[in-house]
């Protein structure tokens, strides 16, 4: 802090006044909210001028990072700008006793936007079994009620979604008490103001196609006053209105979220019985933000809505940088002094419109920060669409290894100083061999790090379908058991099976091109052994529906070894084979064991560097069985675990930690990048 003593200007009274300038300076946009209870309380009323008005606001709530076209914040650079006030809604804006007083975005039902259908006509269409597009703050959702099961599967055909779990929508958090059993840490974080999607654990009432195979079930509560309105109906009670409503993103398989609304009615005529749009314009893409309670904290699965554009306090100045992500669930991040700026969810860089997305987050982003980045850093990987975007923008460019990243970011959160030892429990990353990395014990000081231990490398049959068909890694794993022959009786539904089973019994099962030593892959292989999941349908399936089986974890003595840092899981794996044992038991046993000999794993390593305390990271870490044991079992050790808090710990907090490192090798370059 610097204090500074200035002569008096002799003013009298207060204004405020027309901005001035292009709008960049160290200002930042704010993210959107949800809607206020003073905002709820008018809408509700019938003596409000506010009264069933879906687009409410005032200056503490509503959308501001998904309405503004650039900086200054002024009603004439959002897409408010369209919609002059109104002589009351005038008369509030410029009432400094007023909650709306310089309230940007506020607007009422004779000047602000209007909803092409109304609140019943779309209640009905739910109530019906309908499917319904609806417009929102940061996009379309597609809604239809939870508790109809014919709905509900009418949706997953239209959106070609067999599996992959459904978000519900509720009224309030008391509704949560009825259809889910939140704890108390669950109820906050579903009142959280930027109301996230949280993962609680599934009461009755639902119907079962919502998340399938699944213990957990992502509830939200109504974020924009729209949203409230699906659940309300003056003077009648239920059932004549939706109780749950399953709400998940508007977009084709792939595609980003829909927000236009022109695109609205051709993408969604096959998959919404109706389209309902406002005449507001989305600027900005903003997903829904997924969080979950995991060790006794908030943890991002996917941070959007409600939570971009807030910067990521770093603890210190530094060189501004780019970084781009990688290439599932790409983000992108820019610094600016101590402050991380990470955008929005873009998703996988897979389809030409999802490119051109990401493309534009990263040039809005630059833009509306004013920043010049001195470095832009990527991943190793050299064919990611992400690699060659930084290539291409003409910086200079900072390769960083995926988990070196993965760990950099819990390290810059937390704003670790010095060497630090982490463990990074992902899928698959490319790794400084060029194999296909994901189990590594690293020691990283900030951009340089060094591969300390990893997994057992496992044969990879068929390189990325390995990571979609579980079948392959549990065959790769009884040929790795030299139990190859087990192959066509135990996946007698997959006529490959035998053949790849005498294959892989003839090649170096060591080789590090054809190998992982991925995490993510070694949960592949155990639920395709205990047949709990062959084939996926979304990504990370098995693993999350095998731990849905887990009740209490229980260790397998001499379940795993450890050899010159090599953590080996055969023998676990081999009893996982053992007839009669239950899937259930199965999953616990994998779970316990797996929690214990990461602990030993990352324990013997730490004592052996002089370290107490360890960072996590990687996508795994979004197993609360998997996150909880090994927070605790650290610490019984003596070991103080880091956990990613403020990005997810998957690939969509990599930017984030590309960033740490390049703005680390700026500060330091002559330590050239590990190992
Ligand atoms: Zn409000
Ligand atoms: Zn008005």
């Amino acid at each position: 802090m610097e204090v500074t003593s200035l002569p008096g200007q002799g003013q009298t009274g207060f204004d405020i006044r027309a901005s001035t300038g292009d709008g960049t300076g160290p200002t930042a946009i704010v993210p959107d909210s949800a809607t206020c209870t003073a905002c709820l309380d008018e809408m509700l009323d019938p003596s409000s001028r506010f009264y069933l008005y879906p687009f409410v606001t005032c200056t503490d709530c509503g959308p501001r990072f998904t309405i503004i076209r650039r900086m200054p914040y002024d009603r004439h650079n959002t897409s408010m700008a369209e919609f002059p006030r109104c002589a009351d809604c005038a008369r509030d804006f410029a009432d400094p006793t007023n909650r709306r007083f310089r309230a940007e975005a506020s607007a009422c039902p004779a000047c602000g936007p209007q909803l092409s259908h109304s609140i019943a006509h779309i209640q009905s269409a739910l109530l019906a079994g309908k499917i319904v597009a609806l417009k929102g703050i940061g996009g379309f959702h597609l809604f239809c009620d939870a508790c109809n099961e014919s709905a509900v599967q009418t949706l997953r055909q239209r959106k070609d979604r067999p599996k992959k779990p459904f978000a519900v929508m509720l009224a309030n958090a008391a509704c949560a008490e009825h259809f889910a059993t939140a704890t108390s840490a669950e109820r906050a974080l579903l009142r959280h103001i930027a109301r996230p999607i949280v993962m609680i654990r599934t009461g009755a009432g639902l119907a079962p196609s919502v998340a399938p195979g699944l213990r957990h079930v992502g509830i939200m509560l109504p974020s924009a006053p729209v949203h409230h309105l699906l659940f309300h109906r003056p003077g009648q009670h239920m059932p004549s209105r939706p109780r749950a409503l399953v709400a998940t993103s508007a977009n084709r398989q792939g595609e980003p979220l829909v927000i236009e609304d022109e695109e609205a009615s051709q993408t969604l005529a096959g998959i919404a019985d109706l389209v309902v749009i406002h005449d507001r314009p989305i600027l900005a893409r903003a997903d829904d933000s997924v969080m979950a309670i995991i060790a006794g904290g908030p943890a991002f699965i996917r941070r959007s809505r409600g939570f971009v554009p807030e910067p990521i306090d770093l603890g210190q100045d530094g060189p501004s940088v780019l970084a781009v992500g990688g290439h599932l669930k790409a983000t992108i991040c820019v610094t600016r002094g101590r402050e991380a700026f990470v955008s929005q969810h873009v998703g996988d860089l897979a389809t030409p419109a999802t490119i051109r997305f990401y493309e534009e987050t990263a040039a809005r982003l630059l833009a509306t920060l004013g920043v010049t980045p001195e470095m832009v850093a990527c991943d190793l990987h050299p064919d990611y669409r992400s690699t060659r975007f930084a290539e291409a923008s003409g910086f200079p460019v900072l390769r960083a290894q995926h988990h070196a990243a993965h760990l950099a970011a819990v390290a810059a959160e937390h704003q670790l100083k010095g060497a630090v030892l982490g463990a990074a429990l992902d899928g698959q990353g490319y790794g400084a061999d060029g194999g296909a990395w994901g189990g590594e014990l690293l020691l990283l000081d900030g951009a340089r790090w060094q591969r300390h231990g990893h997994l057992l490398p496992l044969p990879l049959p068929g390189g990325d379908r390995a990571a979609q068909e579980p079948w392959r890694m549990g065959v790769a794993m009884l040929a790795v058991l030299d139990r190859g022959g087990e192959a066509s009786d135990r996946f007698a539904s997959m006529p490959l099976a035998a053949s790849l089973a005498t294959l892989l019994a003839a090649q170096d099962a060591t080789a590090a091109k054809a190998s992982t030593t991925s995490l993510g892959r070694l949960f592949d292989a155990a639920a395709a052994l205990l047949g709990v999941c062959t084939l996926q349908s979304y990504e990370g399936q098995a693993a999350m529906e095998l731990e849905a089986l887990v009740g209490v974890p229980r260790s397998l003595p001499g379940g795993y070894r450890i050899v010159n840092h090599i953590l080996d899981f055969r023998p676990l794996m081999s009893a996982l084979l053992t007839p009669g044992l239950s899937a259930r038991e199965g999953a616990e046993l994998f779970h316990g064991t797996l929690i214990d000999g990461l602990v030993a794993w990352i324990s013997v390593a730490a004592a052996a560097r002089g370290q107490t305390r360890a960072v996590l990271g990687g996508g795994c870490l979004l197993n609360a069985v998997l996150t909880e044991g090994l927070v605790a079992g650290l610490r019984a050790c003596g070991i103080n675990p880091y956990l990613p808090r403020a990005v997810p710990a998957n690939d969509g907090g990599l930017s984030f930690g590309q960033a740490a490192m390049a703005r680390a090798y700026l500060q330091a370059p002559d330590c050239a990048r590990g190992p």
